[in-house]
């Protein structure tokens, strides 16, 4: 059948037509990221081309996943977003979860940039998304939430297959990737399965070879080290007199809960994608572990009153820790927010409008790229010390992520003075700086 004039079809399009960069450049809708990128850039006088370049990935991978699982053959789709490996190997987390999109594993690529540029180790920026839809799979397969054995065998299966057609790029160490939400030990160890090599991933379980000592606790511990140095040095309080509440129970959360209740913080909430439990005199961190260990979630936890995720947003409290989804902390729920400090454990868990609010509510928000960078910390050393029996021990590796994430929070609150920037494009911009200093030299740009 004739085209009618005019109409434009995919087939249609001349290579004239569709440069490029057009696709994965200039389609890409505003994010957060990349706002703070035009914005820091300018601020340092940059030309807009220059901060482009910085703001692009450097490579994308679509992906489809024929998984065979339980008898069925199911498809997921994946997307391997490889945003900057001017300062080393392409570095980031594997996300499985039902919104993964390719916008936002490229945007989550380009924090990891960001965020291994701050607090200056040798890593670049990746990041992986394979969109699973848990609830869909329990319906596919007549199966009834939450079935945590289930579930293991969805995304076990998806990250074979994957870690099977990433192989070469892994052993490489073109891409070293880790776990990231839906994702953690367990899967990373089907990578090393795939690849043969304990350098080739991070976050692998303990006890397999190449595996790090304080790996799985440190993305929690650096949230919390930041957390309580801001309040005693920034806040002038003391964090055994401060409550927090924080979303999501996972590694993130979980751990991040574990070391604030160490110090002495009260936990007064916390949620999970299923809901919430608070106790105004504070939660009992380990039994909640516990709990939530066995039932998939901390809703039902007995002795304490239920709270949506919405009403955790606007507690009374002095800490507010994001350690769940991105894009949490939207402008509604911002206005509504009443702590002194928003720690960002998650990845871009407040919306640019809710960022721009909490700002003239003065309330700091310590932003994702520090706050929860002790994980790629941890995985520097693991990455490191990879082939070798001898283990660095926890101890020293909190050391490392209290000295590497304690320099990127002074860098980070000089220069948000100095210039007169928000904490978040005050370390935007010392990372950018970095990443053009290597890219510069070895010629990238
Ligand atoms: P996880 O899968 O271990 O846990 C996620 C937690 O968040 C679970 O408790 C889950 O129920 C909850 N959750 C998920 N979606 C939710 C929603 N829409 N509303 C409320 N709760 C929800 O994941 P994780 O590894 O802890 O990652 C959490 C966040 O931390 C992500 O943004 C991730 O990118 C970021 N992060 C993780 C690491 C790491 O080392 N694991 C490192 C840096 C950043």
């Amino acid at each position: 059948m004739p085209k009618e004039q005019g109409t434009r079809t995919h087939s249609s399009l001349s290579a004239a037509d569709a440069p490029l960069e057009v696709v994965l450049v200039n389609r890409e809708p505003e994010s957060r990221s990349r706002l703070a990128m035009e914005s820091a850039g300018a601020h340092l006088g940059w030309d807009p081309d220059t901060i482009a370049e910085l703001v692009s990935p450097q490579e994308v991978r679509l992906l489809r996943l024929p998984c065979r699982i339980l008898g069925k053959v199911i498809v997921f789709w994946g997307v391997v977003a490889l945003h900057n490996n001017a300062r080393g190997p392409f570095k980031g987390g594997i996300r499985l979860a039902a919104d993964v999109s390719l916008w936002e594993t490229v945007e989550l690529s380009r924090l990891m940039t960001l965020k291994t540029a701050v607090v200056n180790i040798e890593f670049g920026g990746g990041k992986t998304g394979i969109r699973v839809d848990m609830p869909g799979m329990y319906r596919k397969f007549g199966r009834t939430p939450i079935d945590l054995d289930f579930e293991k065998i969805i995304s076990l299966d998806a990250v074979e297959l994957y870690a099977q057609i990433m192989r070469e790029t892994f052993a490489s160490h073109y891409y070293v990737p880790a776990p990231d939400m839906g994702t953690g030990p367990d899967e990373m160890a089907a990578i090393i399965n795939a690849t043969q090599d304990p350098a080739s991933v991070t976050g692998k379980p303990e006890g397999i070879i190449g595996w790090q000592p304080g790996r799985r606790e440190s993305t929690g511990y650096g949230v919390s080290f930041v957390a309580t140095r801001y309040v005693q040095e920034v806040l002038d309080l003391r964090p055994n007199r401060c409550t927090a509440a924080i979303q999501g129970f996972g590694n993130a959360g979980g751990y991040a809960a574990r070391f604030l209740a160490e110090q002495g913080v009260r936990i007064v909430a916390i949620t999970d994608l299923y809901g919430g439990v608070y106790h105004q005199k504070g939660l009992d961190v380990e039994a909640l572990i516990a709990y939530a260990t066995e039932q998939g979630t901390v809703r039902g936890y007995p002795g304490a009153d239920t709270l949506t995720n919405e009403q955790l947003f606007g507690l009374d409290v002095d800490i507010l820790v994001p350690a769940a989804a991105g894009n949490a902390i939207t402008d509604t729920l911002a206005h509504t927010v009443r702590a002194k400090v928003v720690v960002e454990g998650a990845n871009m868990p407040t919306t640019p409008p809710a960022m721009r609010i909490l700002a003239d509510k003065n309330i700091a928000v310590i932003p994702d790229i520090v706050a929860n960078a002790g994980g790629v910390v941890a995985s520097m050393e693991e990455y490191a010390r990879s082939l070798s029996a001898a283990k660095t021990p926890s101890e020293q590796v909190f050391g490392t992520i209290r000295e590497l994430l304690g320099d990127a929070m002074d860098a980070t609150l000089e220069r948000s003075h100095d210039m007169k920037v928000s904490l978040y494009e005050a370390a935007v911009s010392l990372a950018m700086e970095r990443v053009y200093d290597a890219m510069k030299r070895r010629r990238m740009i």
